[in-house]
């Protein structure tokens, strides 16, 4: 897959959303919003201080629904959708709700755009308490002059958003189409506040949430991509990359590169084999004590992860000497003074400097 064929509305974006949302337990799922945040479209909505275009999305928490895995043939019986098409499986997540039987546990439904374990579709199933049934019809989204001709999916999920701040006053967290019916009016659920809650992410989530990250034991493999979140989250407002190095880092390797963690083993916590190259090895041993995001060992996993990242995309640094170590942290500081030029050289790498992004330290164990 290229990185590149995500679209706005596509089930990768719905896929790669969800992913981010469970990354935090606090959270079953998710979606965006779709409201365009560029330049070109809206400047009330554009942060000059931001490199990356952002989406935003809503996050729904723990208790609000269960997921379940619905087997293919009954997803798809009597339906001639393309599950690929997002509109196709949101509509018929929430036609099941009647058609088996769910209507006095669910109300709603929300498709997390992944395979169950016995490759069925699973789909998040919404307590009453957590999404409230609305109608919207046409008039009332012209009273608040909001376009009136429902001619795509976008402008479906928007219309409910915005219906949300202007008529019911932001009342809701939020909210969804069914896409059933004509769209006159348009069936729509309304997640209340307590079990959803919205945040703005950098849309570079695309690409990562897709990353191969395969063959570690334990539940090492969902801290690498708990690391690749916070390397996002980070890697924007920090002023320690250059611009031009963080849009190589973008262009060149989120949006091009299929990028793949392995396990590796050897004198470092993180190598990359081919500088330019697309593999990653990890040296899990390393990070043996990760019990939280706050954890030393998950921001030296970031760390190590940014600084491959860099190497991925192309950045390189002169061979570790432990007599360096004394300097550790002097690239975040942009000063020189009383630095020796090769431990200079070293830590002013963009793989070191980019370690900076994480706590404005850097990382006293090796990354190759
Ligand atoms: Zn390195």
């Amino acid at each position: 897959m290229s990185n590149t064929d995500i679209k706005f509305f596509s089930d990768n974006r719905f896929r790669a959303v969800f992913r981010y949302c469970i990354r935090d337990n606090k959270y079953i799922g998710g979606f965006p919003d779709f409201i365009d945040r560029s330049s070109a479209v809206s400047e009330k909505n554009y942060d000059v201080d931001k490199v990356f275009n952002y989406i935003g999305v809503f996050r729904i928490h723990q208790g609000a629904g269960k997921v379940k895995e619905i087997p293919l043939d009954v997803f798809n019986r009597d339906w001639s959708g393309n599950l690929s098409l997002p509109t196709y499986r949101i509509r018929r997540a929430n036609a099941l709700i009647k058609e088996l039987g769910y209507g006095n546990e669910f109300k709603a439904a929300f498709p997390t755009f992944e395979m169950g374990p016995n490759g069925g579709v699973e789909v998040l199933f919404l307590y009453e308490k957590a999404a409230k049934f609305k109608e919207i019809s046409k008039d009332e989204l012209n009273g608040i002059g909001f376009p009136t001709v429902m001619n795509s999916e976008v402008l479906l999920m928007r219309a409910v958003n915005a219906y949300n701040c202007i008529g019911y006053k932001g009342e809701y967290a939020g909210g969804f189409p069914t896409y059933l019916g004509e769209y006159n009016p348009i069936y729509a659920f309304m997640l209340t506040k307590g079990f959803c809650s919205y945040e703005e992410i950098p849309d570079i989530h695309d690409f990562v949430q897709m990353f191969d990250i395969q063959g570690f034991s334990g539940n090492f493999s969902e801290h690498i991509k708990s690391a690749l979140c916070e390397v996002v989250r980070k890697l924007d407002r920090s002023q320690h990359l250059k611009p031009v190095e963080k849009h190589k880092l973008v262009d060149e390797v989120f949006k091009k590169k299929a990028v793949r963690f392995r396990p590796g083993s050897g004198p470092w916590n993180g190598f990359t084999p081919v500088i330019g190259g697309e593999e990653i090895q990890i040296n899990q041993a390393q990070f043996s004590t990760i019990t939280s995001t706050s954890s030393p060992d998950f921001l030296n996993l970031c760390q190590t992860v940014i600084h491959e990242l860099m190497h991925v995309a192309g950045y390189d640094h002169i061979t570790y000497n432990p007599s360096f170590n004394a300097y550790a942290g002097a690239g975040c500081t942009g000063s020189s003074t009383g630095v020796p030029a090769d431990a200079w050289n070293y830590f002013d790498s963009a793989p070191l400097r980019a370690e900076c992004c994480i706590n404005g330290n850097q990382n006293l164990m090796i990354n190759k």
